[in-house]
Order: C-alpha cells, then sequence, then structure tokens
C-alpha cells in the first residue's frame, strides 16, 4: 500500500493556490487517459456537477514516488464551528503559499496559528517569483517573523522554504535560478512531512466536512483516524452530544487527482474517504464501529461561533 501524507495547504486568496495544484497535476500526469484536461478545476465546479458524484471536492491527491499526497483546502478566513481545526488535524504538515510581492498576509494568520498550535511542520511556498519588482527574500523573512510571534517551536521556525512561479510551472531551491518543474517542492513534502501511521483498532473517523450530489445527497468526509472502513458496513454514528446512531457506510471513495474514486477495498486509518449513504450525520460527527462505537472527544468550540451555523 501506499504511504500517504496529507498536507493541509494556507494561502491567502489570489497567492496562487489553484495554479499551484492545477499545475502540479498537469505534471504529475495523474489524469487517466479518458479524464479531460481542464484548466484550473480546482475552481470549477461546473464539471463536476455535471459528473453528479465528484463534486465540490475541496481535496485532491497527487500520486509521487510510490507516495499518495493528499492536499486539503483549509477554509479562508473565518473558523466556524472549529472547522479550521479540524481540517487541520487530518494533516501531517502544511503547505503555506505566500505571494513574494505581498508577503503574508494578516488574514491567514489565524489558520496559521492553528497549524503552528497542533504542532504541524510547514512548509512555505513563495510564489510568483516571476513578477517584477518581487521581493521572495523579504517575503520569506516576513513569513518567519510571523511564525515566531505565534510562538512557533524551533522546529517549525526552521521549515523548508521552496520559492518559485506556479504560473510558470517550477518550484526550487532558489528563486533567481528557476528550476523546470516542481519535483523540488514534491520532494521537500516527502523529506519533511511525516507519513500518516496507521492505527490498530476499532473504527474512529471524524466528519469534518460536508459535500453534496443532486444525485445521492449528502457525503461525510474525513479522515480515518483508526481501524479501517469497510464499504458497505453498518457503523455506529457517534454524535456531538454523545447520542449513538446506527447507519451504513453504503459507498466510500478516496480522493484521486481532482475527482473521488469508488473503492471497494478497506478505507485504512490515515486515508481520507467520502462516505455515501450516511444517514442523519453532521460535521463533528464520529463514524465509528457498530458492536464498539466510541466517539472521538468533541473539538472545543466557542459558543458564540456555534450559533452562527
Ligand atoms: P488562489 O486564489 O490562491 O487560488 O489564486 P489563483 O491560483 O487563482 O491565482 C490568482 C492569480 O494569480 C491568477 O491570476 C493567477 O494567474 C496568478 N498567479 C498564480 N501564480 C502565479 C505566479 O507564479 N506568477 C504570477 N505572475 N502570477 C501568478
Amino acid at each position: 500500500m501506499a504511504e500517504i501524507r496529507n498536507i493541509a495547504i494556507i494561502a491567502h486568496v489570489d497567492h496562487g493556490k489553484t495554479t499551484l495544484v492545477d499545475r502540479i497535476l498537469h505534471q504529475v500526469k495523474l489524469f487517466r487517459d479518458n479524464q479531460e484536461v481542464q484548466e484550473l478545476l480546482l475552481d470549477n465546479n461546473d464539471l463536476e456537477r455535471e459528473r453528479g458524484i465528484t463534486i465540490l471536492s475541496k481535496n485532491v491527491s497527487v500520486r509521487y514516488k510510490d507516495t499518495k499526497i493528499n492536499i486539503i483546502d483549509t477554509p479562508g478566513h473565518s473558523d466556524f464551528g472549529g472547522e479550521v481545526e479540524r481540517v487541520l488535524n487530518m494533516a501531517n504538515g502544511v503547505l503555506l503559499i505566500v505571494d513574494a510581492f505581498e508577503g503574508p498576509m494578516p488574514q491567514t494568520r489565524f489558520v496559521l496559528q492553528k497549524a503552528i498550535e497542533l504542532g504541524l511542520k510547514p512548509i512555505v511556498v513563495v510564489n510568483k517569483v516571476d513578477k517584477e519588482n518581487c521581493t521572495p527574500d523579504i517575503a520569506q523573512e516576513k513569513v518567519f517573523d510571523l511564525m515566531f510571534s505565534l510562538d512557533a517551536t524551533e522546529e517549525q521556525l526552521d521549515f523548508p522554504t521552496v520559492y518559485g512561479s506556479a504560473k510558470a510551472g517550477w518550484m526550487g531551491p532558489d528563486w533567481q535560478t528557476p528550476t523546470e518543474d516542481f519535483i523540488y517542492l514534491l520532494d521537500t513534502i516527502l523529506e519533511h512531512i511525516p507519513a500518516t501511521t496507521h492505527k490498530e483498532g476499532t473504527l474512529q473517523m471524524r466528519i469534518t466536512s460536508l459535500d453534496y450530489s443532486s444525485y445521492t445527497g449528502r457525503i461525510a468526509v474525513g479522515k480515518v483516524s483508526r481501524g479501517q472502513l469497510i464499504p458497505g458496513a453498518p457503523v455506529s454514528l457517534v454524535k456531538r452530544d454523545g447520542t449513538i446512531v446506527k447507519s451504513v457506510a453504503k459507498e466510500c471513495y478516496l480522493f484521486e487527482g481532482l475527482g473521488k474514486e469508488k473503492t471497494k477495498e478497506p478505507v485504512p486509518s490515515g486515508e481520507i474517504c467520502a462516505v455515501l449513504g450516511l444517514e442523519g450525520f453532521d460535521i463533528g460527527d464520529t463514524i465509528a464501529d457498530i458492536e464498539n462505537p466510541e466517539g472521538l472527544k468533541a473539538i472545543q468550540i466557542d459558543e458564540p461561533t456555534m450559533s452562527m451555523m
């Protein structure tokens, strides 16, 4: 089984997240032969709506050197109901994308702070070094200062920095010497972001986010944190208030490229999965073993945020 690395992307709007992910996917050529290559698919839901199932996927995956890298999008600026924390909890590390001209923006501070608090290892991507009069070194220093002010550990402050131009299709160790591809970035991810570890035991999967398909209804997305999720198997659904309802994980999908692929194999711990056919779930619930249901401790949520949901 391929190793899995779950990496969350933190980026201020327009700093180049969509372009970067899109270009990496093109380069790694993981599109299946008959899959149409669309420009900027990450932001394009139309095609996905047509296909019915692969909708609104905020996660994409890249296969590189026998490793599956799940790239997890983080919510923008707000933290409704602890969403940022739940999403970051699936990750083994973060990719912070920063515009070489603008430097880090205050709006990403909150998400970065959460990532630092959770002990995640950052990789900094200074993007758009092709821009005239940009100052990649200053952008990098500002990121360092920001992380320092957020009480990052020494290990976190020792983050690797990758420079490049997502638009021009490269990332390298040095902004003055363009490379020809994203290999350096992918290798940096493999070197610095730990692989997920498999945790034996009874099934636990917290529902982190929700997708919707007009064909099939609501889809529960999350990471299997313990045990394995068997497609079609009856499961318990542990609600946030501790009540338990019985349900069935009718169909399971894994993230492949820009879409989701149905799997009949048990989904191992560490993998991020989309579950179809589950009745009555909410974000924050735990999918657990049918016989021995055990919920994951609810993430602390500020009351005012809750009431806004
Ligand atoms: P997102 O909001 O973070 O997803 O940003 P996008 O990927 O949509 O990019 C925002 C804008 O920046 C678009 O017009 C991109 O073409 C442009 N852009 C992205 N990467 C680069 C880059 O490396 N260099 C330059 N000059 N522009 C870029």
